[in-house]
């Protein structure tokens, strides 16, 4: 893995830096983005840096919005990818064509597709890690960088909750609150949800199937999200629902997409979930990955897999 130093010494050469993040973005994937091109643009007025993403930001672009690229833009320029585990996920397939790629990120480096890495999985954002190289390289640090970077800390801890919270999460917190960011403005805009996203929330737990070893699963249809006129980027606030039960261990939201197969999310309070996700066209964390599945009858056996995972982590802790 290269140091902070090395990939600074990587921004210095570059009169050009294009940053990209995942598909389907989330507030950490927006928001590492947002703060590292934020804080470049501030200390390198002379450089261009541009954020690039293929305009599905969707709920979230009141964290950032995209730059308009195109090919040109990447003759002699440094890409960087922040929060992005493998080339599938990188939104805006123009980042191979720059001239050094650089990958920051939290999850495990399944894919080390790039020319130089930082990846630290045990991080709980993408958006501390961007903090420690700002503090690190004595980087510029405002409220407008801050507020990105405050998002993607509480969207990948779920408020400071997940196990890879640690001190020093608190510690990064504290220096962006200290900037004057608006914490409660940011959590608000993370956690609440429309009207129809509460009643696809309750759906959730109406459809759920229990397991007695503690798995669960819900399958959310088009027909149902039609029904109640939620999108499908929208349907992300049901994936932690079920996990706020007490006896639900770990649990499968399917969401059925337009095309009929589904999109797959994996949760879990203590089972290891990420090598069942990779099984099906996924990955991701420990304990939070997503997959694809192509129908009903490979939605039985991911859920079959989740339970064989769930009983043994069961029996192996009682
Ligand atoms: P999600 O369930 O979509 O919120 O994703 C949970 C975590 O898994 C996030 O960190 C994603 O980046 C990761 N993830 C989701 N889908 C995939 C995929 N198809 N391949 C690799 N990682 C994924």
């Amino acid at each position: 893995m290269s140091s902070f130093d090395d990939i600074y010494e990587k921004i210095l050469q570059y009169p050009t830096i294009i940053l990209h993040r995942h598909t389907s973005p989330d507030p950490d994937a927006i928001g590492s983005q947002a703060g590292l091109a934020r804080s470049l643009s501030e200390k390198f007025p002379e450089k261009r840096i541009l954020c690039a993403g293929e305009n599905d930001e969707g709920d979230l672009a009141w964290i950032n919005h995209m730059d308009e690229v195109n090919a040109e833009d990447y003759k002699g320029a440094l890409v960087i990818t922040t929060d992005t585990a493998n080339t599938p996920r990188i939104s805006n397939k123009l980042y191979d064509q720059g001239d050094f790629l650089i990958k920051i990120d939290h999850h495990p480096d399944v894919d080390p597709y790039a020319d130089m890495s930082y990846v630290d999985p045990d991080a709980p954002a993408a958006c501390q890690i961007i903090v420690d190289f700002i503090n690190a390289e004595n980087l510029p640090m405002n409220k407008e960088i801050a507020y990105p970077l405050y998002a993607g800390i509480v969207g990948d801890t779920g408020r400071f909750m997940y196990p890879e919270t640690s001190a020093h999460t608190f510690e990064v917190a504290a220096q962006l609150a200290k900037t004057g960011i608006d914490i409660t403005e940011i959590a608000r805009n993370i956690s609440d949800v429309t009207f129809a996203q509460a009643k696809l929330q309750a759906a959730v737990l109406d459809y759920m199937t229990v397991d007695p070893s503690g798995a669960a699963y819900a399958v959310l249809t088009q027909d149902e999200l039609k029904k109640l006129g939620v999108n499908f980027e929208q349907t992300s606030v049901t994936v932690s629902t079920p996990g706020r039960i007490k006896d639900i261990i770990a649990w499968n939201v399917f969401v059925e997409k337009p095309d009929g197969t589904y999109r797959v999310h994996y949760r879990s309070k203590g089972p290891v979930i990420n090598h069942l996700a990779e099984k099906h066209d996924g990955g991701g964390h420990a304990l939070a990955s997503g997959a694809n599945a192509k129908d009903m009858d490979e939605v039985k056996q991911i859920f079959a897999e989740l339970v064989d995972v769930t009983k043994r982590y069961k029996e192996e802790n009682e």
